[in-house]
């Protein structure tokens, strides 16, 4: 057991918070919708809308191990044919439709405004940074590379690594325990209410909701004022930036 350090430390959701999920899926869902012709009469927007929606109810069915890992894409597909009141595709039509998607979704994948430039600043600062995610190891390293982040943290959490996931608290204490550091000196950032914010309190962590659509800057949650912030920039006034400033050389002295 490491001893608990004076280190700060700032925990990242990956999925929609450092990385545009949004932005990846428009455009693998363009690119599926321009070349499948049944699918032209929608709007881009409803079919983002379907999609993700189908997204999740696989990716929690995989995530409560109703379905192994290997069979959540084709059941995106049925899902979202399903929502969309369409005849269930046949294996041929999802090897067709994963064709047109996944290219797509890979490369347009980014991070979201002002999040790399944000993690260099916290480094700078001082903190010590962890990814904490839902997801397989492997996928969400590429992931975190792509989007030029993976050297920017001291260490990524898998749930498939941590044995549950969010919310579950002990995927947020496996990330504490790597830093031995206290939660109450540790925030977690992240896009969902569940996963991030009740798992976050749950594990005594201080939490702050990402939600770029937001009109609000802080939010009650499970009982506590929770702050919002709608572009990742605006962390900086979150955290503990002061103290942690006055902790360094200056250039003044
Ligand atoms: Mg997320």
């Amino acid at each position: 057991m490491t001893s608990p350090c004076s280190c700060k430390v700032v925990l990242f959701d990956l999925d929609g918070t450092l990385f545009d999920h949004h932005h990846s899926l428009a455009c693998a869902i363009s690119a599926v919708r321009d070349g499948w012709p049944g699918l032209s009469t929608y709007s881009l927007d409803h079919l983002v809308d379907r999609y993700n929606a189908a997204l999740q109810e696989a990716y929690d069915m995989y995530l409560r191990k109703e379905i192994a890992y290997e069979d959540t894409n084709a059941l995106k597909v049925k899902l979202f044919f399903t929502l969309l009141g369409l005849t269930k595709p046949s294996q041929d039509e999802i090897i067709q439709f994963r064709a047109l998607y996944k290219p797509a979704y890979r490369s347009s994948r980014r991070g979201t405004p002002g999040a790399v430039e944000t993690l260099i600043r916290l480094r700078e600062l001082g903190y010590r940074l962890a990814i904490v995610t839902n997801g397989q190891i492997d996928d969400q390293n590429d992931k975190a590379q792509d989007i030029g982040v993976h050297h920017l943290v001291d260490r990524i959490v898998t749930s498939e690594e941590a044995g549950r996931p969010k919310p579950d608290p002990s995927i947020f204490q496996l990330a504490l325990e790597g830093f031995g550091t206290l939660p109450d000196e540790a925030f977690i950032v992240g896009d969902s209410v569940e996963s991030d914010i009740r798992g976050g309190l749950d594990a005594g962590l201080k939490t702050i909701l990402y939600t770029p659509s937001a009109q609000d800057s802080q939010r009650l949650l499970f009982g506590v004022q929770v702050p919002v912030i709608r572009h990742m920039s605006e962390l900086l006034g979150y955290v503990d930036v002061a103290e942690t400033h006055t902790t360094a050389p200056s250039v003044l002295a």
